[in-house]
């Protein structure tokens, strides 16, 4: 499972890392600011082309590698959701865009000419019901009418595309429920000011998220990926890789937790000896540390299946399950361990639990994972 080249590679994307050191990422969340010059760098080595076939200027590796890289980000202090969109948004116009629109667009975003960094989905009166979506792009003549709002649409200002899931045929008009919605491929630098605003949305993490609104933007009809009307199928490709790489992110930061916790608990004296030769702290490290390795396990085995092109909708959804309550679980710790210097800014701790705390929500909640496996793996009545 481990192999020589992710050794490699992870070396490499460490030693990248290692040239954004903590107190990066503490300013930025300080001023809320998008790590531009990260970005810039990652794009810049190739990492974020990783999914990219090597035809179309990538590196043609698979999910597992990807994953790797953003583990690593994650790991060394730093926070990958910057740019992860970029991997798995991709994946859905490989797998479904028109020769015309991976000739056009994926070498760009190989190169770093275009950024594909924004995938809107969420909304805010229909929540996790993804089909009840009420964005409507009509087709009229060569062109879509897009109205609607989107929310939670990260990264929107530091990308020159989105990926933007609309119905084209209203809910009450078809047989399925997830009949009727497509995708399209915006092309935000022609969008903004033309029907579409982009409103940030300030939250607990230094996250660049936002809100959308689309007045009647219009946009041709050949920024359609696939066929119109079976973008549900899509979309559902594309979150299991979704799924798979932020299980990575979060077994990255239990790792960076476990690691600051251990040193911290060597190093901190207290009644005349290290606090971490209690077992009331060494346990629940120790913990942390089991739990964080067993969530790798899965994080892989999705990750083979996903690479084969097996079915790995279970595996994808209890890797980030499992990923997601380790990486909490160890920031948890990581705070009691450091006592009163968990509170403070310099330390990073306070930053990273914020940050890991995303990930029991976004972007799938554990409830909603936890009634996917309910229903799809155990057969058991669909709770809602
Ligand atoms: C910082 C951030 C960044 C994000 N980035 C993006 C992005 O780039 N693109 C995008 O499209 N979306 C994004 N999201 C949205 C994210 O995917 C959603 O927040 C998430 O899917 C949950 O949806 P919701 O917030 O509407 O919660 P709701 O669906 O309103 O759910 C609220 C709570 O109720 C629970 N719940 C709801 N229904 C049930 C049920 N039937 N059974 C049990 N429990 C239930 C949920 O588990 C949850 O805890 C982001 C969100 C955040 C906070």
């Amino acid at each position: 499972m481990i192999t020589a080249m992710h050794q490699e590679l992870r070396s490499a994307v460490r030693e990248l890392c290692q040239t954004f050191p903590d107190s990066y990422w503490r300013e930025l969340d300080a001023k809320r600011e998008y790590p531009s010059a990260f970005v810039r760098a990652l794009t810049d080595a190739g990492y974020l082309a990783a999914l990219i076939p090597e035809e179309y200027g990538g590196a043609g590796l698979g999910v597992t590698e990807a994953s790797v890289v953003l583990e690593e980000i994650n790991r060394s202090g730093g926070n990958a959701a910057a740019c992860h969109a970029q991997m798995y948004t991709m994946g859905t116009l490989l797998r479904h865009g028109s020769e015309r629109q991976k000739r056009e667009f994926l070498p760009k975003i190989a190169s770093g000419e275009l950024r594909l960094q924004a995938f809107g989905v969420s909304e805010p009166t229909t929540g996790s019901d993804t089909t009840q979506l009420k964005t409507l792009a009509v087709r009229k003549d060569d062109k879509y009418v897009v109205r609607g709002q989107k929310v939670w649409i990260s990264r929107a200002e530091y990308s020159d595309l989105l990926l933007l899931v609309v119905r084209t045929t209203p809910i009450e008009e078809v047989k399925k429920r997830t009949d009727g919605l497509s995708i399209l491929l915006i092309d935000m630098r022609q969008a903004i000011g033309r029907g579409l605003t982009i409103r940030p949305i300030r939250t607990m993490m230094n996250h660049a998220t936002t809100e959308l609104f689309f007045d009647d933007l219009e946009v041709p009809v050949d920024t359609l990926v696939g066929e119109e009307g079976r973008g549900f199928r899509y979309l559902i490709d594309g979150l299991n890789a979704e799924r798979i790489l932020i299980a990575a992110e979060c077994i990255g930061d239990g790792r960076w937790f476990v690691e600051r916790a251990s040193r911290y608990a060597q190093d901190r004296v207290v009644f005349s000896r290290p606090i971490g030769q209690n077992q009331g702290v060494q346990f629940p490290i120790a913990r942390a540390y089991v739990n964080v390795e067993a969530a790798d396990l899965m994080r892989f085995r999705a990750a083979t299946l996903f690479d084969r092109g097996e079915a790995c909708g279970a595996e994808a959804n209890m890797a980030k399950l499992l990923a997601a309550d380790a990486s909490w679980e160890a920031a948890n710790v990581a705070v009691q361990t450091y006592g009163g210097f968990g509170f403070a800014e310099e330390y990073d701790v306070e930053r990273k639990f914020r940050e890991t705390r995303l990930y029991q929500v976004a972007p799938i909640s554990t409830n909603l994972i936890l009634a996917y496996v309910a229903e799809h793996v155990l057969g058991l009545p669909r709770s809602y």
